[in-house]
Order: structure tokens, then sequence, then C-alpha cells
């Protein structure tokens, strides 16, 4: 039998719309931290600091203190850089995270200036209009040199570009285009902010049924996980044990699925801990939750960051199932509220 608090839905949801509304591309998440941050802070028995990366630490004292833990996801995302300002005054991309550049044909997106100004744009074929260049529209691979980022502005050189305040090293964020409908959630970097929000939602039902974590818990929101070092640093060296939470891998010959929590046993770094997994499905299984296991074949994790960087722990890895990752992504409300009761029945885990 289950006994779990209530999850608050419409809440998670809410903080997870403002928060993919809420641009953070890998290098520049500051915003997404500090919103994070605000709201954590409504639950006073976090203590709340920030790493000298950047990453925000959230720790709650839990019953005892022996066997520390740490839950994390992360806020960073993919996104892009001015690579080069073309002699036409259009942009050129440098990536920012690993993703197929046709993934970001056809989107919106917003240059950050370094004076705080955004230009909007939108990312572009170089030769895009089927009337000029007909079949090459269809057949042009798409890449670094055949996108571009049309301006809304009046330039057409590099000169009139740079006017606009745009330099070189300016972030381009994607819109991110959220939805919910019919319980599905659809937008870019469900990649890992569903995830942000899945423990965001623990942490409030925990804390307003009056109940704390079994041991000391560490929740730790990464800033670089997208580029492979997110949490590399800045979990407590005392943390026995990590609970990463990120999205599980759907699609052709996978287990998982949109409406579904999944147990990722092994990814590209190789097989999580085999004692902590075993532990997390006979926690699923005495909480009822509904799971999947899964293996994700080119997929890295914030456990094998840390581990790579040498921690000595335990990692292991749950997460909603999101449909077209690094795409544009799609899970479901239901996979959202298993994997938060995953979250906190692993906190309340004597
Ligand atoms: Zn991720």
């Amino acid at each position: 039998m289950s006994n779990l608090p209530e999850i608050d839905t419409p809440y998670m949801l809410g903080f997870l719309t403002t928060l993919l509304n809420t641009p953070s591309p890998t290098g520049f998440t500051e915003a997404a931290i500090a919103f994070t941050g605000e709201t954590l802070k409504t639950f006073p028995a976090l203590k709340l600091a920030r790493t000298r990366k950047g990453a925000l630490t959230a720790t709650w004292r839990g019953d005892q203190n022996e066997g520390a833990r740490a839950v994390t996801a992360h806020v960073d995302t993919l996104g892009g850089m001015v690579k080069e300002i073309k002699s036409n005054g259009r942009l050129k991309l440098s990536r920012i995270g690993g993703f197929a550049w046709n993934t970001i044909e056809g989107e919106g997106c917003s240059v950050l200036t370094r004076s705080g100004r955004q230009v909007r744009g939108s990312i572009l074929l170089t030769k895009a209009s089927s009337h000029i260049f007909a079949a090459e529209v269809g057949d042009l691979k798409r890449g670094e040199d055949t996108l571009e980022v049309r301006l809304d502005a009046r330039t057409s050189s590099t000169r009139e570009t740079m006017e606009l305040g745009i330099g070189v090293g300016d972030f381009v964020v994607f819109d991110p285009r959220v939805e919910i409908n019919a319980g599905f959630v659809r937008s870019r970097h469900l990649d890992d902010k569903a995830c942000v929000a899945v423990i965001v939602a623990a942490v409030k039902a925990l804390n307003e049924a009056g109940r704390k974590p079994a041991r000391t818990t560490t929740l730790f929101f990464s800033n670089y996980e997208e580029v492979g070092h997110g949490a590399a640093a800045g979990i407590p060296a005392d943390v026995e044990e990590l609970l990463v939470v990120d999205m599980a891998a759907v699609g052709e010959g996978q287990n998982s699925d949109e409406f579904h929590a999944s147990l990722c046993i092994k990814d590209s770094g190789g097989p999580y801990h085999h004692d902590m997994s075993n532990r997390l499905r006979a926690l699923a299984e005495k909480n009822e939750i509904p799971y999947k296991v899964d293996i994700y074949p080119h997929y890295g994790s914030d456990g094998e960051a840390w581990w790579n960087a040498g921690a000595d722990a335990a990692v292991a890895l749950i997460g909603p199932g999101v449909d077209a990752s690094h795409n544009y992504e799609r899970t479901h409300t239901e996979a959202l509220v298993e994997t938060t009761k995953w979250v906190m029945a692993y906190l309340l885990e004597e």
C-alpha cells in the first residue's frame, strides 16, 4: 500500500510552464536557477546555496545524517550561440548541446545581446523559398552552413546587424512552444525541466504533509549537464548515493513511454548501480508506481559526470518518458506524477 502524500499537479504544471518559458541554454542559466531558488525559498526546511559554477543546491535535513543522499535534475537546455554575422546580415549558429540541425529548422528564436536586448528572429534554411530553389529546399542537408537566423530587423549587412548590438558569442534561444493538451505536455526543453518540476512538486507534497526525508538529502540543480560536466563538481563529499532524475528516451525499440516513469538500467556510460536500481524497483512496487525498465542507446547523464569526476557513490537514474527528445519533445502528466511519487518514495526510504 502506498501512503505517499498528495501531489499538487496544477502547481507542478504551472511551475513547469514558467520554467520552460525562462530561457536557459547551457552557459546562460541564471534566470532559471534564480526562479527555481525563489520557488524553493518558500520551503523553510531547505537550506539553499549556490556552487561557484552556478548550480543551485537545496539541503534538506533528514531524520538521520548518516548515509547522506542527493537528487539531481538539470535546468540547462540545448541552444545556440552566434558564430558569425554573415555578409547578408543573417547569423550563423554554433550549437550548444547535442541536437540534429534539422530539429530547429523553422523555429522562432531570440538573440540575447550583451547589453541585455532581445532581438527576435527565426531559423531558416539558407535556400528557404520553394519558388526560388524548388527541389533544393527539400534536398539540402541541414547543417551549420545551410541554416541561418533571419532577424526581425532591417539589416542586410554585417555592419547593420552589429549596429543592433549583436555580436559573436551572443546566446540564441529557441522558442519553447509550451502547450498542454489532454494531459500531454509539449515543449522544447522538457529535458530536463520536467524533472526539475518533478523534484519541486515532491518537495511541496512532502512539506505540506509535514514529512521530511529519511536521510539528509541535497537537491542539486545542475546547470552544465547538456555539455557533459554538470554534476562533476558541487555535490557534497559525504553524499553516498545520487538519484538522477532525467528524461526517459521514448521511440522505436524502447520500453519507455510517455505515460510511465522509467528506470534506466544502462546507457552510453554503461550500467548504473545495480543494488540501488533494484531498491528503486522494490520501492516502486511497494508504492504501486507502475514503471518501465529501459536502456538508452545514445544517452549520458549527470550521474556519469559525477562518476567520471571520481565520485565513490551509488548512482541510479529514473525519469518520465519523453517522446522526440532533443527535438520538439512531449510527455504526459501521468509520467510526471508517477516520477514525482517515485522521488518521494526514495526520499522517505529509510
Ligand atoms: Zn537531460
